[in-house]
């Protein structure tokens, strides 16, 4: 009866489709809940798998020590254990990374070659040796620490800022996940032959340090207190402000260095100086004066292996 109402007077049809209306929108309603609930808890399920996933990288990490890639990159999860003995540091000190041209002959001993230079970096990455930075070096030397404590620990630097550090040494330190620390010439940065700006902007990004190697590379142990003042100083704060940065470590130039060096660079806040002393490096040395192992062109992965060990 109803229906027949419905149907024969006017009014009703405005009603039906009222209706008819309001029955959509709420269907419209159920349906936009329904999908919105189902993408939160895709949403959910897909955070709560990636926690997994990164727990379980971070667990293979600390667990496999020998799988240096992992554990290099993941410094959130490293475990600085306290130990008895004095902790010993090799600090190996590189200069330019590519095939050496005839006209380069005076600076040979500076110059590895990549095919060298990537076995001394994956030979160490396979023996499991953890890369430091000049932060994680300076808490190792004042604590008296080791990474989960493993003792196969090293520092690699860099000296001079060169071009081949971003085209060569880079990427292949990316590879191994090996981080390293390149000593900066401010005078030069941008020059042709030398890192810009960008360039260790970007390393920065990807594991790579970038500390003080003076503005334009003197020898500081003849220059008056002011101009080794100045060198230090104006050099650090480049850094500071256009890397963002509290740059804490030097390697003074050609590694020459009076008392009063050592003086100036503790007044300017250095924590950490390295120098051309040869051998392995410890707190004995004292903070601003550690030894580093020069790496030569004729340096095997096996010689260096030696050395270190
Ligand atoms: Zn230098």
């Amino acid at each position: 009866m109803k229906k027949r109402n419905h149907r024969r007077h006017k009014p009703n049809s405005f009603w039906l489709i009222l209706n008819l209306f309001l029955l959509f929108a709420c269907v419209l309603s159920i349906a936009f809940l329904v999908f919105t609930l189902k993408d939160r808890k895709i949403s959910l399920n897909n955070s709560a798998s990636s926690t997994k996933i990164s727990k379980i990288q971070n667990q293979k990490a600390s667990t496999t020590p020998t799988n240096s890639s992992k554990q290099n990159t993941n410094t959130d999860t490293v475990e600085w254990k306290k130990v008895n003995e004095t902790v010993s540091v090799p600090i190996l000190m590189y200069h330019a990374i590519h095939n050496i041209a005839p006209e380069e002959a005076a600076n040979a001993n500076l110059i590895v070659d990549p095919i060298t230079f990537e076995s001394h970096i994956q030979c160490l990455a396979q023996e499991g040796y953890y890369f430091l930075t000049p932060e994680e070096a300076y808490r190792v030397f004042t604590e008296n620490v080791l990474p989960n404590g493993n003792n196969k620990i090293i520092w690699l630097t860099f000296d001079d800022s060169l071009w081949d550090f971003h085209d060569i040494a880079y990427p292949i330190l990316k590879k191994y996940k090996a981080k390293a620390t390149n000593n900066v010439i401010t005078g030069t940065v941008g020059n042709s032959g030398n890192l810009s700006l960008e360039q260790m902007l970007d390393m920065k990004k990807h594991g790579m340090s970038f500390q003080d190697h003076t503005v334009n590379h003197p020898d500081l142990s003849v220059q008056s207190a002011e101009t080794q003042k100045n060198e230090m100083k104006e050099s650090k704060v480049y850094l500071d402000q256009n890397l963002n940065q509290d740059t804490i470590a030097i390697a003074y130039p050609a590694g020459r260095y009076s008392d009063t060096t050592l003086e100036l660079a503790s007044n300017l806040d250095y924590k950490l100086g390295v120098t051309t002393n040869e051998g392995i490096a410890n707190i004995n040395n004292g903070l601003l004066s550690l030894n580093r192992v020069r790496i030569l062109p004729t340096t095997t992965a096996d010689t260096l292996l030696a050395t270190i060990s």
